[in-house]
């Protein structure tokens, strides 16, 4: 099957995600690919067009806004700080996630974010 390749707008959006390497959301890609470049309205279906792609990936964490993140990066699970709001990349897994699953069941993708203070904020705290 074709595909479709990506527009100048949404190559340069993939850039953006490419460049910054960690969660975006559509406002923070709007400002790294360029504001007066272009518009947020199409940032934002440059965004729908690169997940439906698969080369966007999204990353809903409570409390915090939509983000999508580059599949590039690879597998890897995030720590929100719930005092910053900052979202941070964990590097790699855990792995044997799907021992915890019950018999018989299988496993298709599984996304973790842990909750809690970054450095900055915990010392701040004490
Ligand atoms: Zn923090
Ligand atoms: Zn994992």
């Amino acid at each position: 099957m074709d595909q479709e390749p990506l527009t100048k707008k949404q190559r340069q959006v993939l850039d953006a995600f490419e460049r910054e390497g960690k969660p975006l959301t559509v406002y923070q890609a709007w400002t790294a690919a360029g504001v007066d470049t272009v518009g947020q309205a199409t940032v934002y279906r440059a965004i729908a067009r690169l997940e439906e792609l698969g080369l966007l990936t999204p990353v809903e964490i409570h409390g915090a806004l939509p983000m999508w993140e580059t599949k590039s990066l690879g597998h890897h699970h995030h720590f929100f700080c719930t005092a910053c709001h900052e979202i941070y990349d964990l590097p790699g897994c855990l792995g044997n996630i799907d021992s915890i699953l019950p018999k018989g069941f299988s496993m298709a993708n599984h996304s973790i974010t842990i909750y809690g203070n970054c450095a900055t904020c915990r010392d701040r705290s004490l």
